[in-house]
């Protein structure tokens, strides 16, 4: 684990000399190229237009037709001082990209009360494979109930101010078990794509009754039940651990939580089980950046600030 950290914080390290600090305009983004499933910050506290400034806290960010808001961070600018600021905070939006993310340079802007600004970002392929399933019944027909979609969908995209992850260190794995499909994967249907699949998590190959454990911080927002109308998710629970990142946990046997309890990383949350739509017992694991499912497996192996 100490390697992986290591390695994690050398990465950063290398990320940063290759972002853009613009003095002038005072803002980050943070790496200029990514990988689909991978995000991207837009740090900073304000942005020039001519002589007059916005506060970020005022503007939001637009990128593949959403808009992403900036929250307020604590910030240690110790040894800073020589710089003339001597702000304990600055803003940070955080702009997710899934596999469905269109490669190439895309636009982002940055839109502010007093003008916006536009900065081009790269996208990568993240290369995930492609698995072809040959349907010859109906048997996962079963579709999610309206209760249970809206009830995902609102947990999903939770934006709460304030961030209880340590962002010094990765996320825990919240199963010890070996993995048994990765974030990305994409699926044919009888040799045709669907479009709008991919594997949106990571599934642990866990027994039923294995602990599932908190990866951080943060507050338990769902707890969703198949007896409930979960139909699709299972028995399945929601973390909120701030500024827009949730973490989601599907087809349990069992909950060892209840809803607005605040748990620590590490903490048990529930049993792993093959509710809902699943083909056997494993542990689905998600995490949620403004509403998209982004690749857990970075927040399993790098500090995410
Ligand atoms: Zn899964």
């Amino acid at each position: 684990m100490l390697k992986r950290v290591k390695f994690g914080l050398i990465l950063l390290l290398i990320i940063n000399l290759l972002s853009v600090w613009s003095a002038q305009a005072a803002l980050w983004i943070n790496p200029l190229s990514v990988k689909q499933g991978e995000i991207v910050l837009v740090k900073g506290l304000y942005y020039n237009f001519g002589n007059a400034y916005s506060m970020l806290s005022d503007c939001q960010i637009a990128f593949e037709g959403k808009n992403y808001l900036f929250a307020r961070e604590i910030v240690d600018f110790q040894g800073f001082e020589s710089s003339g600021g001597t702000y304990g905070f600055q803003y940070t939006s955080r702009i997710p990209t899934t596999p469905l993310t269109k490669l190439g340079d895309l636009p982002l802007t940055l839109k502010c009360p007093l003008g916006q600004e536009k900065f081009s970002l790269k996208v990568l392929s993240g290369n995930f494979p492609v698995q072809n399933i040959v349907l010859t019944s109906s048997k996962n027909s079963l579709s999610a109930t309206e209760k249970e979609t809206n009830a995902v969908k609102n947990a999903i995209n939770t934006f709460t101010p304030f961030k209880l992850w340590d962002s010094n260190k990765p996320w825990l794995a919240p199963n010890k078990a070996r993995l048994s499909s990765l974030y990305g994967l994409r699926r044919t249907y009888n040799g045709v794509l669907a479009q709008n699949y991919f594997h949106k998590g990571l599934d642990f190959a866990a027994f039923t009754g294995n602990p599932i454990t908190a990866p951080a911080k943060g507050k338990v927002i769902l707890l969703g039940k198949e007896k409930e109308g979960f139909a699709v998710h299972g028995n399945c629970l929601f973390i909120d651990h701030g500024q827009g990142i949730i973490s989601g946990y599907l087809h349990l046997s069992e909950f060892n939580v209840i809803e607005g309890q605040i748990v620590e990383a590490g903490e048990v949350l529930g049993k792993v089980g093959e509710s809902g739509i699943a083909t056997g017992p494993h542990l689905h694991f998600g995490v949620y950046v403004n509403g998209e499912n982004v690749n857990p497996d970075n927040w399993l192996k790098f500090a995410i600030p």
